[in-house]
Formats: structure tokens, C-alpha cells, sequence
């Protein structure tokens, strides 16, 4: 008989974990509470780690149609605007044999949700607010809100950060706020000041907060975040995505050069939300329990500054899917063991290196001074990290 697995969420990690594992033959139940396929949210960097992936996927044509090919990625000082570090991301695919890109996360979604449609095993569920899960020798069981329940042979946990079901499998509570507020926008091309319309990813780096955009859907949006100290400022965590208009995000480059303030002020609507995260993983037993799997923000949410939240949700997936090609025959339990024991140190690497690149962005005094020395000097390989775009799972056929 066939194994049957159930996927807590449709998110990037739970499209992309339907799509891997139905391309493995298994029968996937998608189980998601939105009432359908969500187009909220803003621009995701994907690195060759995960465009590599996607790319086996059969997604290439998808990208090259949706996705912008950025040129370089500038690090500037948000004081002066001057270019402390450059590194080329054109040529990523020379190194890595995969390219960069920015994409829409809708766009993202709907490759992945087109992609995973076409396969014959998946099964969507819309509307479904899970809120427990229980397991035994023989099965997985999930419940929703509403009293509904589905059983299968395994589960892959996968719905986000506010995972309910994370919480009901460790009883570890809700993931830890940073401190940092997130302002993101959406601003046509067409409305950006002429001297930023570059095909380039740009980071400013401030005192307390930094700024990065770059173009998104084809080159048409200009995608904007700012993050920013606001120790000062609790909100709850099902809060996200409120509106505010520009005076926080221009209060935050009030002392940056005119450059800066001059794209900021551009901006009329930003959308905000606190950012959390939790410790790096400390052992594979957090992203495997028995019949259970669990990945992306689920199993590591991570601060945004090595833009890398998404990729890691699309590697777990490749990793879901070797692990199921050669351990599956042994079992769920021994396939999802394989996972995390694949998975959780590079995991952990990626979410110390977030909190890292946070402080080194958002440094005063003389560690800014020794960063900007540090990006004069050595600033593409240190904006290049091979260990990172040159490793995760290698993707199965
Ligand atoms: C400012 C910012 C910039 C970022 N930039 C990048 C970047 O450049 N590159 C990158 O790779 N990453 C980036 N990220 C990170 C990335 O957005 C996340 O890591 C990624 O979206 C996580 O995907 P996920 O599927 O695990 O979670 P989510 O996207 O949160 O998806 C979870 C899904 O589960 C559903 N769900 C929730 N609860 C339940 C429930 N009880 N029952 C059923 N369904 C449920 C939700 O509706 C949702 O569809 C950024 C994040 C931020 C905040």
C-alpha cells in the first residue's frame, strides 16, 4: 500500500514539501486555514542553494518569467551612501551552477502550488485551522478547530511560526520577539527615484536599523524592508502586517545621507510586524519526533539578515524528499530521523550567521568602523559565502 503523509500548512515549506514528496509517489493531504492559496507578502532573495532546487523541480521557466536576475549586491554605509563592499551575483551561477534571484513570494507560492497541482497524489484541504496532534506505533493524527480530524502515516509540520502544532507537540511556547520592527513596501518602478533603478540588490547598513530593496516581478516593483530597533514596542505575534504610514521608516534614516531618504520618503504605505525568532536548533530531535517532521518557520524561524528563512523551508523539502527516497523504504520514522540528522547543523549555522550579519548591520562605534574596514577589504568574499550557496541538499531527480 502506498504511504499517505499530512502537510500542516501552504506555505513556501508546505508547497514545497507537497510538491518534493508527491514527486517521490507519496499521497500528500494538504491542510491549511486560509480559505485559499495566500498572495500576501513581499519580496524573498533566493539564493543558488535554493534556486538549484527549485530548478530540478522543473521551476526554471517559472523563475524566468517572474523572478528578477539581480546584477550585484551593494553594501552601503547609510551615513554617507559611499559603497563599502560589492559582490557579483550574475556570475553566481558560474560558481555555484544555479543563479540569484528575487521573487514575489506570491509568485513564489504559485509556481510551487502550479507545480505541485500537476502531480496526481496531492489532495488540498482550505480552511482547516489545525490545532493538535497525537501519534502512536501505527499512525498520525491531526485535529482542527472546527473538530475535524485526518490520520495518516506520517506528518511534516509546516505551519509557520506560530506553529500551533509545534506547540503541541513540545509545549515550548511562542517563538521570541527581537526587539526589531520589519517596514516592508512595494513601490512600482515607475515611482522609484531614477538613480535607484538598478538591476542590483542594495543593503544600507544604519546605527540601529539597515534597509535593502531590490527589484521583484520581472523588474516592474521595487521591494523595500526596513528593520529597526524598537525594544520599546509589544505587540502581540498574531499582530503582523498592520499599516503605517512613512514617519517610523523616516524617523529611522532621519541622520543617513539624502540618497537614502530620498528612496524612503518615496514610500507612502509600509506594512510592519515585530520580528522572532528562536535559539538556533541544538539537536536533530527538534526537527523529528516519530511520525512527525517538522520544517521551516515551524522547526527554525530566523531573523531575516541572511535571507535565507525561505531557502532553508525549500531545502527541508529536498531533504524530505531524499530522506523518503532512501530511507523511506524503512519506515516514516526512519526517513524523518534521516531528515534531521541532515539537516539541523546547517540549520543552526544559518540562524547563528542571521543574528550575526543583525549586529554587524545595525553596529555603532567601532564595530561599525571595524565592519566597514572589514567590507573595504574583503567585502566579495565576505558577501559570498560558499559554505552557504555551495551546500545543502543535492537534489533528487
Ligand atoms: C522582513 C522579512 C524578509 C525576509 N526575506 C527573506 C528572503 O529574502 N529570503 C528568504 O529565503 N526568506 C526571507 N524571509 C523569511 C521567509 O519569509 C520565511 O522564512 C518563510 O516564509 C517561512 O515559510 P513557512 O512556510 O515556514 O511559514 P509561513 O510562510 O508562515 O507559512 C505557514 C502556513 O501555515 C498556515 N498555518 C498557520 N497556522 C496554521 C494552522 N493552525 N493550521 C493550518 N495552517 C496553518 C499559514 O496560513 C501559512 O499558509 C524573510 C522574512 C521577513 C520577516
Amino acid at each position: 500500500m502506498t504511504a499517505s503523509l499530512l502537510i500542516s500548512g501552504a506555505g513556501i515549506a508546505g508547497l514545497s514539501a507537497a510538491l518534493a514528496l508527491s514527486r517521490a509517489g507519496v499521497r500528500v493531504d494538504v491542510l491549511e486555514r486560509s480559505p485559499d492559496l495566500s498572495t500576501e507578502g513581499a519580496g524573498v532573495q533566493l539564493g543558488p542553494n535554493v534556486t538549484r532546487i527549485l530548478r530540478s523541480w522543473g521551476l526554471q521557466d517559472g523563475l524566468n518569467a517572474m523572478a528578477f536576475f539581480p546584477q550585484h549586491l551593494c553594501a552601503h554605509d547609510a551615513r554617507d551612501g559611499r559603497i563599502m563592499g560589492q559582490a557579483a551575483l550574475a556570475s553566481a551561477a558560474q560558481r555555484y551552477g544555479a543563479p540569484h534571484v528575487c521573487i514575489h513570494r506570491a509568485d513564489l507560492q504559485t509556481l510551487l502550488w502550479q507545480a505541485a497541482q500537476a502531480q496526481p497524489h496531492v489532495h488540498w484541504h482550505w480552511g482547516q485551522t489545525l490545532q493538535d496532534v497525537k501519534q502512536d506505533a501505527g499512525l498520525v493524527s491531526v485535529c482542527s478547530a472546527a473538530g475535524q480530524s485526518w490520520q495518516a502515516d506520517g506528518l511534516v509540520v509546516a505551519d509557520g511560526i506560530g506553529s500551533a502544532l509545534r506547540r503541541s507537540l513540545f509545549g515550548d511556547g511562542a517563538a521570541t520577539p527581537t526587539g526589531h520592527l520589519a517596514l516592508r513596501a512595494l513601490l512600482p518602478m515607475a515611482d522609484v527615484p531614477a538613480v535607484w533603478r538598478t538591476g542590483n540588490v542594495h543593503v544600507w547598513m544604519g546605527e540601529h536599523f539597515h534597509v535593502v530593496h531590490y527589484p521583484v516581478r520581472a523588474g516592474q516593483w521595487l521591494n523595500l524592508v526596513l528593520v529597526r530597533h524598537r525594544p520599546d514596542m509589544a505587540m502581540a505575534q498574531d499582530q503582523w502586517s498592520l499599516h503605517s504610514d512613512g514617519a517610523w521608516a523616516q524617523q529611522a534614516v532621519s541622520h543617513s545621507c539624502s540618497a537614502l531618504r530620498d528612496l524612503v520618503g518615496a514610500v507612502a504605505q509600509w506594512r510592519y510586524w515585530m520580528l522572532a525568532d528562536r535559539a538556533p536548533l541544538g539537536s536533530a530531535q527538534e526537527m523529528a519526533v516519530g511520525r512527525i517532521a517538522l520544517m521551516g518557520d515551524a522547526a527554525h524561524p530566523m531573523r531575516p539578515y541572511l535571507a535565507q528563512g525561505a531557502g532553508m523551508a525549500i531545502e527541508d523539502a529536498a531533504a524530505l524528499h531524499w530522506a523518503w527516497q532512501t530511507q523511506g523504504n524503512l519506515g516514516v520514522c526512519a526517513a524523518w530521523q534521516a531528515m534531521a540528522h541532515s539537516r539541523w547543523q546547517r540549520v543552526a549555522q544559518v540562524q547563528k550567521q542571521s543574528r550575526r550579519n543583525g549586529r554587524i548591520f545595525h553596529s555603532t562605534g567601532l564595530l561599525r568602523w571595524g565592519r566597514n574596514v572589514a567590507l573595504q577589504t574583503w567585502g566579495p568574499d565576505l558577501m559570498d559565502p560558499s559554505w552557504l550557496y555551495g551546500g545543502g541538499p543535492m537534489p533528487m531527480a
